[in-house]
């Protein structure tokens, strides 16, 4: 099955052509030196997307999942404390991963829609006086509801309560589309995967750790082998892998990171803070709203939009698959048939973002939602034509 149409689901995302053909190559020997001339690259792409100096990089052949599995395995122990709050499936599922290698997990319950509660990390913070708390986990970007948080309030939090544990941050659905600071907000461990914001096919766990993260690693005593940076460490030193490498993701995202990187990182923000206020002026004219609870918290790589009570929004999602060959996202958990999603992060321009917009218009026109045909690309147009507009008239 092949779809002519753009996809507008959070990930995986549109992959450019350029950057498919890049991770299609022919067989080559991973413990050539020409391995190397594909990692290094690699590594250091990744390392000024995360705007970090001193962190070191790794890249496994997995997906997020095992990002945040890296994350946990290789610096705790059974027992140890974790602070993180729950406020979408993304952090709800790292919470349970967390369970399941028996740590000793401290839920803030937040609600949907809403960003993380950093006050309320303070408070468990300073309470801690023994500091059993070893992680505080942050999802910068909660994709089921379309909702940034403030990381560097996290660090702030930390700071006020004078606090050593280490900052882990999911930016699985930010990074390489909204801004990521690593070592100004002072993260330790930042996870991400290929099929995002790098605009690859899934398949590859990237993963940074700061200095405090790799030092934390000779202590921790939760298994581990495959995602052992350890021994991704050793082998990195001479351009080499612990085993077969996905070398043609790699190659992708060595491609990738230079093109992000010639847009320059500005612009490729821009670009997604443009685009998202594009849908999010089509969501206003539909008269629907966001599951973002305020301004401030809204995302720039995925919108999740309300649906009136009453209406299952995952039908809007069949229906446009069924009928206009085109994917939305669905709501996941607690937002489950309350939203449904645009994705619209990584290769997208605001031409593709227009059909989208079209597409949700038709699916919930047909389905009897009550959208005028044209109200949500009429405002997304107005938008997109903005400053350049008046300008040129302005010139004429
Ligand atoms: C997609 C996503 C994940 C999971 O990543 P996989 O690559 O599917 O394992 C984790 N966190 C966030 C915020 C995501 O968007």
């Amino acid at each position: 099955m092949y779809s002519q149409n753009p996809v507008f689901i959070p990930g995986p995302t549109n992959m450019p052509e350029i950057l498919r053909k890049a991770a299609d190559m022919p067989t080559l020997d991973h413990r050539s030196p020409l391995f190397g001339q594909i990692l290094r690259p690699a590594l250091s792409g990744v390392k000024k997307i995360l705007k970090t100096e001193d962190a070191e990089i790794f890249l496994f052949p997995s997906t997020g999942t095992g990002g945040w599995e890296t994350a946990l395995t290789n610096t705790l122990n059974a027992g140890d404390g974790v602070l993180a709050a729950r406020y979408g499936m993304f952090s709800h599922r790292w919470i349970d991963m967390c369970r399941r290698h028996g740590l000793n997990v401290q839920v803030v319950e937040a609600p949907w829609g809403s960003g993380l509660p950093a006050d309320r990390y303070e408070e468990f913070l300073t309470a801690d006086k023994e500091h059993r708390i070893k992680a505080v986990l942050a999802t910068h970007n909660e994709t089921a509801t379309g909702v940034r948080s403030d990381i560097a309030a996290v660090r702030k939090a930390l700071d006020a309560a004078r606090h050593p544990a280490m900052l882990m941050v999911d930016g699985v659905s930010s990074i390489a589309s909204m801004d990521f600071r690593m070592d100004e907000w002072g993260v330790d461990i930042a996870v991400t995967g290929s099929q995002k914001g790098f605009m690859l096919p899934a398949g590859l766990a990237i993963v940074a750790f700061s200095a405090k993260a790799m030092e934390a690693t000779a202590a921790a005593g939760l298994p581990r082998t495959f995602f052992d940076v350890r021994d991704m460490a050793r082998n990195y030193v001479n351009g080499g892998y612990p085993y077969t490498p996905a070398v043609g993701l790699l190659n992708g995202l060595k491609l990738s990171t230079e093109l992000l990187l010639a847009e320059g990182l500005d612009n490729v923000f821009a670009r997604h803070r443009r685009i998202a206020s594009g849908i999010r002026a089509a969501v206003k004219a539909w008269g629907l709203e966001l599951c973002a609870q305020s301004e401030d918290l809204y995302s720039d790589t995925v919108s999740a939009i309300r649906t009136p009570d009453g209406f299952n929004a995952s039908d809007i999602v069949s229906h446009a698959a069924r009928k206009y060959d085109i994917a939305f996202g669905v709501g996941l958990g607690d937002v489950a048939g309350k939203v449904f999603r645009i994705g619209h992060l990584g290769s997208l321009t605001d031409v593709m973002a227009l059909s989208g917009i079209a597409a949700a218009e038709m699916a919930m026109a047909d389905l009897g939602l009550g959208i005028k045909l044209g109200s949500g690309v009429a405002a997304a147009q107005e938008y997109y034509r903005g400053a350049d507009a008046a300008q040129i008239r302005a010139a004429a």
